[in-house]
């Protein structure tokens, strides 16, 4: 495990407003409420401590939180870096993260695997200096989702078993520098990223993970670094991880459950159907039924009550005969 070193002292010992002086949260516009401002600051400090056994501390220089209202209220030149749906994204070279509220909302786990994310991406970057941009996009990607315990925009193993069981995941070497348009194509990449590296930390563990990012320089490739720490090729690397994620990481059941579960909705549908015309028929037997108990019962005090007033006219017509006594 990483020593967590000075930005542990700075996270412990500070007593300075959010972040400990490391990250400053603004509001992007006068738009955002000076509330959800205050519910991003309130939540740097948990963010940071789930990341300090991870980062070495002399690379930690303050950056910044911008908080927006959403995705659709980017100026054009963010929007432009900004995935659709995507909760956050950060610029490295200005130290900045950028949050979107309406996403944060949309994705319904809060803002703080967000926020481990994203300062992931910017201690990563801090954490490899001027080899930071050598670092390829999967491994960010990967590395972000990882130790957040979350992904993004819906990524899951189950969306891409069935791909690694056919060969047709997406070659790495093309989710080097920048990940796909399509929103299908770019969800599969962030499940990708995300499955191998959770996998890599689990087996190497995170400490050796991180070391072979910091390893990375200009004559090393963060694929060579990591096949001179494992001993293993990149493809043998590869290999074993397609393995587990087919038959070790129970995706497959996972995913065969979940279209098991869908289509037995389908094939529930016209059980369901069938129900509810039995059960609507069985309704209108019965209310037919006490309609006609009703009517019964209405005819047969009618028929009572002229019965009554039939025997009442013939005691009065025939008044008792005075001395037939
Ligand atoms: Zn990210």
């Amino acid at each position: 495990m990483i020593l967590p070193g000075i930005l542990t002292l700075l996270l412990c010992c500070s007593t300075q407003a959010p972040g400990n002086g490391l990250v400053t949260v603004a509001a992007a516009t006068a738009k955002v409420p000076a509330e959800a401002v205050a519910r991003v600051e309130a939540e740097v400090e948990p963010a940071l401590r789930t990341l300090a056994p991870y980062f070495r501390a002399e690379t930690a220089q303050p950056f910044r939180v911008v908080v927006h209202e959403g995705g659709d209220d980017l100026p054009p030149m963010l929007s432009a870096m900004h995935h659709e749906g995507s909760p956050g994204f950060a610029i490295l070279s200005r130290h900045e993260i950028h949050l979107m509220l309406a996403e944060v909302a949309a994705n319904g786990r809060g803002l703080r695997p967000v926020l481990v994310h994203e300062f992931v991406h910017e201690l990563l970057d801090q954490a490899c200096g001027r080899n930071g941009r050598r670092i390829p996009r999967w491994f960010h990607e990967g590395l972000a989702q990882a130790l957040a315990g979350d992904t993004y925009l819906g990524a899951s193993e189950e969306m891409i078993v069935w791909r690694a069981a056919t060969d047709q995941l997406l070659p790495f070497f093309e989710l080097e520098d920048r990940f796909p348009e399509g929103p299908r194509a770019l969800a599969v990449a962030y499940a990708q990223s995300y499955s191998f590296v959770s996998w890599l930390v689990r087996t190497r563990g995170a400490d050796e993970v991180l070391a072979i990012a910091r390893a990375v320089d200009e004559e090393t490739s963060l694929d060579s670094a990591m096949v001179r720490s494992t001993g293993k090729s990149t493809a043998a690397l590869h290999a074993a991880w397609r393995d587990h994620l087919v038959h070790g990481s129970g995706a497959a059941w996972r995913a065969l459950l979940s279209e098991f579960f869908s289509l037995s909705l389908v094939l529930l549908l016209p059980v369901l159907a069938v129900a509810m015309i039995r059960r609507m028929k069985a309704d209108r037997i019965a209310r037919d039924r006490l309609v006609r108990a009703e009517r019964e019962e209405a005819l047969a005090a009618t028929a009572a009550a002229a019965s009554q007033q039939g025997s009442g006219a013939v005691a009065g017509s025939a008044p008792a005969q005075p001395g037939d006594n």
